[in-house]
């Protein structure tokens, strides 16, 4: 998903194009890691001074309604990040000091898969915690 794409989607599904919105999308697009209602608030609060905490979660949980972006909880918080361009199934590392991801293409649910026959597993998440290359070396 790049901006181009998330302002297509937005538009197919009837949605304004507003300069806040773009600017959000931008930010996303320009930080490539997970963000924070709190983290977006910071970045957009110099040029849009009105901007509030409802409005950005109202955006936020738009935009991965339509999965332009994709959630996950951080340390108790929501974060959000540009859905993934690749449709390849895949997990993510990810670096809880800087909100990074890496993929992992290979997949918990191969091996877990024959333990349970009895259960039919519709979906699953998987996601590792941890700290980057860089912030380690900080
Ligand atoms: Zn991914
Ligand atoms: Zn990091
Ligand atoms: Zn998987």
């Amino acid at each position: 998903m790049n901006i181009d794409q998330a302002m297509t989607v937005l538009k197919n599904k009837g949605y304004k194009h507003t300069d806040k919105r773009a600017d959000m999308l931008k930010l996303f697009a320009d930080q490539k890691r997970y963000l924070s209602a709190k983290d977006v608030l910071e970045s957009l609060q110099d040029e849009y001074p009105g901007l509030s905490f409802d409005t950005i979660y109202r955006n936020l949980s738009l935009f991965s309604d339509l999965n332009i972006l994709e959630a996950t909880e951080l340390d108790g918080e929501k974060r959000f990040r540009f859905s993934c361009a690749t449709s390849e199934h895949h997990h993510h590392l990810i670096c809880l000091d800087c909100g990074k991801t890496k993929h992992i293409h290979s997949c918990p649910m191969d091996s877990l898969d024959t333990m349970y026959p009895d259960f039919e597993v519709t979906g699953h998440k998987f996601e590792i915690y941890g700290k980057c290359e860089e912030c380690r070396s900080e």
